[in-house]
């Protein structure tokens, strides 16, 4: 096995010439680098392993390395320099070259195998053997809700059985903001409420549609207060944005194309997401979809038509809601939003409309909470730390309720807060906004006490 650090390239380039890259990665994506390392302070693997290889520096001259043929992409210290990785794009947002890094990461990561037994059980159990079959999701879904209902999160709790389960603290921490989900989807259709201005599609997505499929019915609501018919597709899909941010590229590719047939011939303005990851995904069909000979022509404009709920509502023109809910809120950027779509003022522009709502920042909000997809499960030391360091920021920005836009956000925060002894709910930002609107259900007992 070949060591990243002793690997003399300028030799081997004059020995062997230059090498043939690997196929499936893109070398003019990876040659963007330009190696300047201005993202090094904004990444929370550099912050916590203090090395180099697990900057984004570090790992764009591995990922060249490995695609050279210069390191292999099972050598053990680069599967877990990349694996170690968030894919949080941090880095793209401090990147003065335009470096697409999580792209050039999902490439990487679909040539590197798993680095540990977890992160393989992790990829045979959710990532292809549940997040792709309908039917054993809404199987897990109705699991979900029966401990809910018969309060396992509390005998968890007071038991302390959670720290030693599997996915113990999750079951153990649930959303506090969607404590009696609701068992009906969404129907096909949600007509406009208001004059009609736009015919939009929704995502309800597979974690999100089973989990919080309160929030996806205050979207709709929102979406349909501001003069939208909202479409949902009989074929409920999961988008493949796990699979994708985990590089397991065949799953990627495969629910891509579902799900864009799914939107496909539904004459749609827009296609709304309310989940980050999702949204960030959809909108990078193109690249997901660039061997799927039937589908790439199509992905760029499919991709286009991709919005976020606050992105879509602000630039269609919001209308204020009525009802005020008199609290202190933060927001916390999930990273597919702020760093993969670019979308930074929207969301705090929806709260700032909504009535009685005092706006506060948090440090470091745009900082990954450590959820990353399917990191928690595979990374969780780093992935505490990452936490941590959330917990503490929401707790010295002195907020009684954290907005966010994303469901692992939404889980991992939730989770750190109350694993700490914090009654802070986390919610979305279109539950807020729903609640504003009129909608009066599942409302945590400090939302429902501000709104009295
Ligand atoms: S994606 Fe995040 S964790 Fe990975 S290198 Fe970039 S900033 Fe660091
Ligand atoms: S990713 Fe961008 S900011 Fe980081 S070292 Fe490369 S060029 Fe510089």
């Amino acid at each position: 096995m070949r060591d990243v650090a002793s690997l003399d390239f300028k030799a081997q380039l004059q020995r062997d010439g230059v090498p043939s890259p690997a196929a499936g990665i893109d070398m003019d994506l990876v040659r963007d680098c330009i190696h300047c390392g201005l993202c090094l302070p904004k990444c929370p693997t550099f912050r916590s392993l203090h090395h180099e290889g697990d900057s984004p520096r570090g790992r764009m001259w591995q990922i060249k390395e490995a695609t050279l043929g210069l390191v292999a992409f099972d050598d053990p210290r680069f599967q877990a320099h990349v694996y170690q990785c968030l894919n949080c794009r941090a880095c793209e947002t401090a990147c003065p070259s335009g470096v697409q890094f999580g792209t050039v990461m999902e490439m990487a990561r679909a040539k590197t195998p798993p680095q540990n037994r977890r992160d393989r059980m992790v990829r045979t159990v959710l990532l292809n053997g549940l997040l792709p079959h309908p039917g054993r999701l809404r199987l897990v879904g109705w699991l979900y809700r029966a401990t809910r209902t018969v309060r396992l999160p509390a005998l968890l709790r007071r038991s302390g059985a959670w720290k030693i389960l599997p996915l113990g603290k999750f079951a153990a921490f649930p959303p506090v903001g969607d404590a009696r989900p609701r068992r009906a989807a969404l129907p096909g259709l949600t007509p406009a409420q208001a004059t009609r201005r736009a015919r939009v599609g929704l995502l309800t997505g597979c974690i999100q549609d089973e989990m919080f499929r309160g929030t996806n019915r205050r979207t709709a609501l929102a979406l349909a207060r501001n003069g939208c018919d909202v479409i949902v597709p009989a074929a409920r899909v999961c988008c493949g944005a796990l699979a994708s941010h985990a590089g397991e590229a065949k799953t990627a590719e495969h629910l891509a194309g579902l799900t864009m047939d799914a939107f496909a011939e539904q004459g749609l303005d827009a296609v709304v997401v309310n989940a980050a990851g999702c949204g960030s995904n959809m909108k990078e069909y193109e690249v997901q979809l660039r061997n799927d000979a039937g589908r790439r022509e199509a992905a760029p404009g499919f991709s286009r038509t991709v919005k976020d709920a606050s992105e879509f509502l602000i630039s269609l023109g919001l209308r204020p809601p009525a009802r005020p809910i008199r609290l202190k809120v933060a927001y916390q950027d999930p990273c597919h939003l702020v760093h993969g779509q670019k979308v930074y003022q929207q969301p705090r522009q929806v709260l700032a409309m909504i009535p009685g709502i005092e706006l506060v920042e948090m440090k470091e909000s745009d900082w990954c909470c450590g959820s990353a997809g399917v990191y928690n499960l595979t990374q969780p030391e780093i992935s505490e730390e990452a936490l941590g360091w959330k917990v503490r920021n929401i707790i010295d920005s002195g907020a009684q309720v954290i907005a966010s836009a994303n469901p692992g956000c939404i889980l991992q925060v939730g989770m750190g807060l109350q694993r700490a002894g914090h009654d802070i709910p986390v919610v979305h930002v279109m539950d807020l906004l729903g609640w504003a609107y009129g909608d009066d259900e599942q409302r945590p007992p400090i939302v429902r006490r501000a709104m009295a």
